[in-house]
């Protein structure tokens, strides 16, 4: 029996592994109708901010064996009294506080190592024109907590292009930071998933391209990637989930950069623990996928494999869409290419948000990539791919 914190499309797709291995899930949805309270019978409706409602989450009969999420907005005293009292909880509020506070992550990847950006913690804007001196002339503000999907980050060339966090920050609001402003080649995801006792699977590192700061396409494995860096890669996504004590899946997302040498080498911009969009093809593509292997991970059941099934999977994101239900499209999909894995979130129709995503698999990258982008393209409702 298998708790989990939020009622997203991420919950929503723990189902199928959950219904397979014949784990009873429950969930704190946020409403009635979220994506995953669509689907799971056991969905009690509450905020993750609220201690009764994630305390019942795990003591209601029957009790859980472990208490998960979704996001990583969860109150972490309140985990910290669940696990004192017995309550297994994972990932830890100990290695959760990494996901949640940009500076904290970057404190203590920084202690451990781990390359990443110059940075700088924000006390107020002569912090920023400092910074800006020294890496300068642009450089990427981030709110320390709660941003998603590009929300919450900034590229700045002077400390007036975020005058109003600022003056939030002086009111008391969310810490902020500054990065360099990293020159990158592409971004690339490490996916790896550990257990309490201690094994860690990774799977094939990926590239994942974004559009105005969402994902909007992984290719796994990530093409042409040198294969001493793939593995430096996941090496290093290997230390961070040791080292942060990280249990279930951990995605670090990284930043390919041309190294001093001229040869390429990676920075990490972020960790998120819980599974994520850059394994959403493990649902098609991989033996296991990302769903499955964090319910074994949080369990402390042994892993699944991670190999990949087919020698290219391209998972596109569908962002928003002219059909009022995607539904619509299903037929217009399947005929056209029946191969198209489609995965559709259950959520009302906005523009760019993430309704649904597509995988393709097969030997032809450059096929494989072109179906995906179709498919997508389709139940978005455009006319033709290059309309996309
Ligand atoms: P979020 O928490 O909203 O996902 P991220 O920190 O992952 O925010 O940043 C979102 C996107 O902004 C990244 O995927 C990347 O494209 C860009 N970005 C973030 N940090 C930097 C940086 N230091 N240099 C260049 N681009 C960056």
């Amino acid at each position: 029996m298998v708790a989990v914190v939020g009622g997203g499309q991420l919950a929503r797709m723990m189902v199928p592994a959950a219904t397979a291995l014949g784990v009873h899930l429950r969930v704190l949805v946020e409403a009635p109708t979220t994506s995953a309270a669509q689907v799971v019978r056991d969905a009690p409706v509450g905020a993750a901010a609220d201690d009764d409602a994630v305390r019942g989450l795990v003591t209601a009969a029957p009790a859980a064996d472990v208490l998960t999420f979704e996001h990583e907005h969860v109150p972490n005293a309140l985990l910290e009294a669940l696990v004192a009292e017995g309550h297994p909880v994972h990932p830890g509020a100990h290695a959760l506080v990494h996901a949640q506070d940009k500076i904290v992550m970057r404190r203590r990847l920084t202690a451990l190592g781990v390359p990443c950006p110059r940075w700088t913690e924000l006390p107020d804007a002569a912090a920023l024109d400092a910074f800006l001196a020294e890496v300068g002339p642009a450089a990427v503000v981030k709110t320390a907590r709660g941003g998603y999907d590009g929300k919450g980050v900034r590229v700045v060339r002077s400390s007036g292009d975020v005058a109003d966090w600022f003056a939030a920050l002086a009111d008391g609001g969310v810490p902020l930071l500054a990065e360099e402003r990293v020159p990158f080649t592409r971004e690339l995801a490490v996916l790896v998933a550990r257990r309490p006792s201690g094994e860690v699977r990774a799977w094939p590192v990926v590239e994942s391209v974004q559009r105005h700061g969402v994902c909007s396409e992984v290719v796994a494995p990530a093409p042409d990637l040198d294969p001493g860096l793939a593995r430096e890669a996941t090496a290093l996504a290997v230390s961070v989930a040791e080292g942060l004590d990280v249990t279930g899946v951990l995605a670090v997302e990284l930043f390919e950069v041309p190294g001093a040498d001229g040869a390429p080498t990676v920075l990490v911009n972020e960790l998120a623990m819980r599974p994520h969009n850059s394994g959403h093809w493990t649902i098609d593509g991989s033996v296991t996928s990302q769903f499955e292997q964090h319910l074994r991970a949080v369990l402390d059941l042994p892993l699944g494999e991670t190999r990949a099934r087919e020698r290219w999977s391209v998972m596109a994101n569908v962002l928003g869409s002219s059909h009022a239900d995607l539904a619509d499209a299903l037929g217009a999909v399947t005929a056209h290419d029946a191969g198209a894995k489609v995965h559709l979130y259950g959520k009302d129709v906005r523009p760019g948000r993430k309704l649904g995503h597509v995988t393709v698999t097969g030997d032809d990258l450059d096929d494989v990539r072109a179906r995906a982008r179709t498919a997508a393209a389709v139940l978005r409702g455009d006319s033709t791919e290059e309309d996309a």
